[in-house]
C-alpha cells in the first residue's frame, strides 16, 4: 500500500504533459500535407496559367500590385476595387486613390482629389484655407458673390461687398456705398438719390435736359425728371 501511493504521485503530473502536447502536436502536423499537396498543386496547373487569385468580382487572375484585399479578405483587382471601395471625386467624377478632401464642417458635399479642390467655377487654387461655400460647392470669393448677387453693381468696380451696401429699391445687386453715385457725374449719393430706368442720379442729373431743349412728338417719353422719385439713400449690410 505504502509502495503504490509513493508511485502514484509521479505517475498523474507525467501524464498531464503528455496529453496536452499530443493535442497540439497534431494540430501543428496537420497543416503541413494540406500547404504541400496545395503548393504542387499550383505547380502543376502553373503551365495552365492559372494565377494564384483572381478578382471576386470579375475573376481576372491577379498578383503583385494589382492584387488589393477588401476589410472581409477578399481579393480584388486594381479596377473592381477601386470601383467598389473607393470614393468617386465630386468634381471630376473619377475614383480618388490617394487622400481625399473634404470640408472638416461638412459644408461642402462629397469628396475631392486636392488639386481639383478649387473654385466650382473658375478652378482658381484657394489661398490658405479659405474657400466660400454655395449649393455645397466651393468657390472663390469672387464667384461666390456673383452667385449670391453681392458684386458691386457699379461698373468700375464689381468687386465683393463684404459689409455696408446700398441697393437700389427692388434690386437685388448693391453697390458699395463708395461706389453708389450718380449715373452722369459720379457724385457719391450718401442721403438721397433719383432713379431713372434703373439707374441713381443725382437730383440735378435726374431732370434730364430742359423740357425745351427737346421738342415733343406724340408718343414721346415723358421727360426723366417726371418719373425720377427722390429716394432716401439706405445703407444695409452683406
Ligand atoms: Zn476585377
Ligand atoms: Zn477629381
Ligand atoms: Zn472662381
Ligand atoms: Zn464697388
Ligand atoms: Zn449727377
Amino acid at each position: 500500500m505504502d509502495n503504490r501511493r509513493a508511485h502514484q504521485p509521479p505517475r498523474a503530473p507525467a501524464a498531464l504533459p503528455y496529453s496536452h502536447s499530443s493535442p497540439t502536436l497534431t494540430s501543428r502536423t496537420a497543416p503541413s500535407p494540406i500547404n504541400g499537396s496545395s503548393l504542387s498543386n499550383e505547380s502543376r496547373t502553373a503551365p495552365l496559367a492559372a494565377p494564384a487569385e483572381r478578382c471576386t468580382t470579375c475573376r481576372k487572375g491577379v498578383s503583385g500590385n494589382e492584387m488589393q484585399k477588401g476589410g472581409d479578405g477578399h481579393v480584388f483587382c486594381r479596377t473592381c476595387y477601386a470601383e467598389r471601395f473607393l470614393p468617386d471625386c465630386r468634381r471630376c467624377r473619377r475614383k480618388i486613390e490617394g487622400g481625399a478632401v473634404t470640408s472638416s464642417d461638412g459644408k461642402v458635399a462629397g469628396k475631392y482629389h486636392p488639386k481639383c479642390f478649387t473654385c466650382w467655377e473658375c478652378s482658381a487654387s484657394f489661398a490658405g484655407s479659405e474657400f466660400y461655400v454655395f449649393d455645397q460647392r466651393p468657390y472663390c470669393q469672387q464667384h461666390w458673390h456673383a452667385l449670391n448677387g453681392s458684386l458691386c453693381a457699379n461698373p468700375k468696380c464689381g468687386s465683393p461687398i463684404e459689409g455696408p451696401c446700398v441697393s437700389l429699391v427692388g434690386e437685388e445687386n448693391g453697390d458699395h456705398p463708395e461706389h453708389f453715385v450718380c449715373s452722369t457725374c459720379s457724385e457719391p449719393l450718401p442721403e438721397h438719390h433719383f432713379v431713372v430706368n434703373g439707374l441713381p442720379y443725382c437730383e440735378r442729373h435726374a431732370q434730364g435736359p430742359p423740357p425745351t431743349a427737346r421738342p415733343r412728338k406724340a408718343g414721346q417719353q415723358e421727360p426723366a425728371a417726371a418719373r425720377a422719385r427722390k429716394r432716401q439713400t439706405i445703407i444695409t449690410r452683406r
